[in-house]
């Protein structure tokens, strides 16, 4: 099955407002040959000028995380009102950052994602497993986990925008990448999971991310896996013409 390509940067906690709107003017360089769905993560203090620099380029914009209420007092978070307030359509929800520095479980995970989804907003849902969990054979465990207590509750017509990224926690900013065939194995495994939860037909329509040093000198290969639709990169997303390279893969 033909699944677009998706190609986004998590900027993490990164990059002034005047620092991400140049990040954008180099990203207009990119040809985007393989016609992909390009997203750009930006912390929320710059989402509002990232949104309006991407104006007429098709770039997806999303935030790096939402809170699951509406409004309140909540000190210091943001809601998902507040994130559509931005202009901004997608989020990314259960990056491994958030789940252990800051106590996201699947049970909040999976209040974060209604949220999102009564607001209308495209969910990049992250997974992953540790390298001791992968040492001790439980990535399939772990990640089946994520998966059905932090999408539980959702039918597949509710979901039907979702996005996963696969992240191994030991590939994420260490330098060491998941090999092609590592990736492709787990995002089989990934799909059959989602199969068996949401059923056939949406599997097969979901796209799965790969994320974990990802650069340009890795992703063609990673790329060419059959189960691989795309890649969630973080430290070569800020650098324009890596990321631009990366967005062109071959
Ligand atoms: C990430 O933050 O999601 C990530 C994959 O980071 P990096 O590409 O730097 O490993």
């Amino acid at each position: 099955m033909s699944r677009k390509p998706f190609i986004a940067g998590n900027w993490k906690m990164h990059n002034t407002v005047e620092e991400s709107v140049n990040l954008i003017e180099g990203l207009k360089a990119a040809k985007n040959k393989n016609n992909a769905d390009i997203m750009v993560a930006p912390s929320f203090t710059s989402l509002s000028a990232v949104v309006r620099a991407s104006a007429g380029t098709g770039f997806k914009v999303a935030a790096q995380d939402c809170y699951y209420e509406d409004k309140g007092a909540f000190t210091s978070q943001v809601s998902p009102v507040q994130v559509k307030g931005t202009g901004a359509t997608h989020v990314i929800l259960g990056h491994s950052e958030r789940r252990s520095l800051f106590g996201d479980t699947n049970e909040v995970l999976n209040k974060k994602v209604a949220a999102a989804l009564n607001h209308g907003l495209v969910i990049v849902f992250c997974v992953g497993e540790t390298l001791e969990q992968r040492e001790g054979g439980k990535t399939e465990e772990v990640i089946k986990d994520q998966l059905v207590n932090g999408l539980k509750g959702f039918s597949a017509e509710q979901l039907k925008d979702l996005v996963i990224a696969y992240e191994p926690v030991w590939a994420i900013g260490t330098g060491k990448t998941a090999t092609p065939e590592q990736a492709q194995d787990t995002h089989k495994a990934i799909r059959a999971m989602l199969a068996e939860q949401l059923g056939k037909e949406f599997a097969d329509g979901v796209r799965i991310l790969y994320g974990g040093s990802v650069k340009a000198d890795n992703v063609d290969a990673i790329m060419a896996k059959e189960d691989v639709d795309g890649v969630l990169v973080g430290g070569q997303s800020l650098i324009a013409e890596k990321f631009n390279r990366i967005i062109d893969y071959n």
